[in-house]
């Protein structure tokens, strides 16, 4: 600019001096014609000049002008690549944080509110991990213009990291109808399958909106409204899109003190097993027990699984927890009178853990623990996401002797498929439908219904949730082989588990149960 002004300047100073010096000139041609002889040689040489000089200005000032829009085209260029998703040419954080805003002025001059839908991808890594890079490139491409598709021209689309797209939008005040079809409709456009390069691929996805006065809330504080509300439907699996409320943030940080507290309760070996009784149905013995974990907190008492698997699984930590609890039961185990059979449970996340396996086989050697004592209890929804390495790992452990279970059947998703996706040894059905059996005629037909066809295909069924007497002789009378529940007793320590094995008769545990519960 400054550089622009010197130029101008040295042109209006020549255009000064070649006035002057016109003059001048015509001015001795003037003098000369009425005889006056002076030095014309001087002006005509001092004219030249000038002319040369505002030539040489002239050009020089059309060269910077260029350079200066060539500038400007190149500036441009970097803030649209600062601002845009090289990938997906939607907007990048950055870009969405600057349109977002500009959106959101806008909104407060026409009195409207702002919502901001947040799309995450489930597992989208496995896709990357499965099928390459190439392959998960494309889909993310795919994905994004089908979002904005769905979106529209007068939204804002961007994707703000590797699995995360966003949509803004401006809504009347408080409407609430618009943004949830503009999610379910994008929720539904990202989770059709694809075909790309003759594979089938389906992604999941988790939705979070949420909406707010513009002049309340700035459009980052709604996105991270969005993206809580989108964190509490990733947490549930709930695979529909989410609403923000204030109860999700409390939520969440009481997640965070719970994280915090998991981690020191890690560390001070706070986790341990406690064992719930599985019963042979026909000879009314103790067969094995299942290893549940529970949390001997300083000040809390025994607290409950429902209180930190799920903090656990969302924060990695897991892996670790269940291990100390395993390996804890294990060394338990090995040194009762009775060989027992033990099952433990394995979270969805731990079955993308590729060492899975191996860790498992080391607890057991350094344990002493028989491997073909061992079953692991696997829910369905552990399943969906990538049957591959769930393959790959089961494959390991069957190896080694171990089995494999089902649990919670009839609550996840496609049931029937996943018992023909691994090699099962039994099923486990979930306590909801055994519970309801006696007021619920759905329930008893699903119980009824799922042992027929086990036995049919010959995995034998364990039945959870047997809390009473005569829901003991249904499942009895249904052909259950197994059964675990409150009616032969709750989860109890391993000192507890082995006086009971001594015993060994469901009576005389049906009877103890009060006290062990009690006790517990
Ligand atoms: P699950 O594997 O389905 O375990 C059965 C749950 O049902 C246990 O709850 C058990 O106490 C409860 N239960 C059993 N019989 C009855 C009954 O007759 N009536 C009632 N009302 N409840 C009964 P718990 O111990 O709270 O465990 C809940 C879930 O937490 C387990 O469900 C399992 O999925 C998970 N879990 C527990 N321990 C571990 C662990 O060490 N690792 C992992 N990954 N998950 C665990
Ligand atoms: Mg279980
Ligand atoms: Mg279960």
């Amino acid at each position: 600019m400054r550089r622009d002004l010197f130029v101008l300047g040295v042109l209006i100073l020549s255009v000064m001096l070649l006035i002057w010096n016109g003059s001048s000139f015509f001015g001795t041609i003037g003098r000369l014609s009425t005889g006056f002889g002076i030095d014309h040689k001087l002006s005509f040489t001092a004219l030249t000049l000038n002319v040369a000089l505002i030539l040489f200005g002239w050009r020089y000032y059309v060269d910077l002008q260029q350079e200066m829009e060539r500038r400007a085209e190149s500036e441009a260029r970097a803030a649209y690549i600062a601002s845009t998703d090289g990938m997906t040419g939607l907007l990048n954080r950055k870009g969405f944080a600057e349109e977002s805003e500009r959106m959101r002025v806008e909104a407060i001059a026409d009195d409207r509110h702002v919502a901001i839908i947040s799309i995450q991808l489930a597992r989208f890594k496995v896709v990357n991990d499965r099928y390459g890079f190439d392959v998960g490139d494309e889909a993310l491409r795919r994905i994004a213009s089908a979002i904005e598709s769905v979106a529209g021209e007068q939204r804002k689309v961007a994707r703000i990291s590797g699995d995360e797209f966003v949509i803004m939008t401006v809504v009347k005040r408080g409407g609430r109808e618009g943004p949830m079809a503009l999610a379910e409709a994008a929720l539904a456009a990202v989770t059709q399958p694809m075909m790309i390069e003759d594979k089938l691929i389906t992604v999941g996805a988790f939705v979070g909106i949420a909406s707010a006065c513009p002049g309340e809330l700035k459009s980052r504080d709604i996105l991270r409204r969005a993206d809580i509300a989108l964190a509490h439907a990733r947490t549930g699996r709930i695979a529909r899109p989410m609403w923000f409320d204030e109860g999700m943030e409390r939520e969440l940080l009481r997640h965070s003190e719970i994280e915090q507290s998991i981690r020191g309760g890690i560390d001070q070996d706070q986790f341990i097993p406690y064992f719930e009784p599985q019963m042979d149905l026909e000879t009314n013995r103790v067969k094995g027990f299942e290893v549940l974990a529970r949390w001997e907190h300083p000040l809390s008492g025994i607290v409950t699984p429902d209180r930190f698997i799920a903090v656990a699984e969302e924060n990695g930590l897991i892996g670790a927890l269940s291990e100390s609890v395993i390996r804890k039961a294990l060394e338990a185990a090995v040194k009762w009178d009775e060989p027992v059979d033990l099952s433990v449970n394995i979270a969805p996340i731990q079955l993308g853990d590729a060492w899975l396996a191996q860790k498992l086989v080391r607890l057991l050697t350094e344990t002493g623990f028989p491997p073909e004592r061992l079953t692991v209890e696997i829910t369905e929804s552990s399943l969906f996401s990538d049957l591959d390495m769930a393959r790959t790992i089961v494959e390991s452990l069957k190896n080694q002797g171990i089995k494999l279970a089902l649990d919670d059947f009839g609550t996840g998703f496609s049931s029937l498929s996943h018992l023909r996706a691994l090699p099962f040894n039994s099923i486990k059905i979930d306590r909801a439908f055994v519970s309801a059996i006696h007021h619920d005629v759905e329930a008893e037909a699903i119980v009824r219904a799922v042992t027929t066809l086990a036995e049919a295909i010959d995995i034998p069924v364990t039945v959870e949730g047997i809390e009473s007497e005569e829901t003991h002789a249904a499942v009895l009378r249904y052909g259950c082989a197994v059964g675990q529940g409150w009616y032969f007793g709750k989860p109890m320590t391993a000192d507890q588990a082995e006086q009971l094995l001594r015993h060994g008769s469901a009576d005389l545990v049906a009877g103890r149960e009060s006290k062990i519960a009690k006790s517990a």
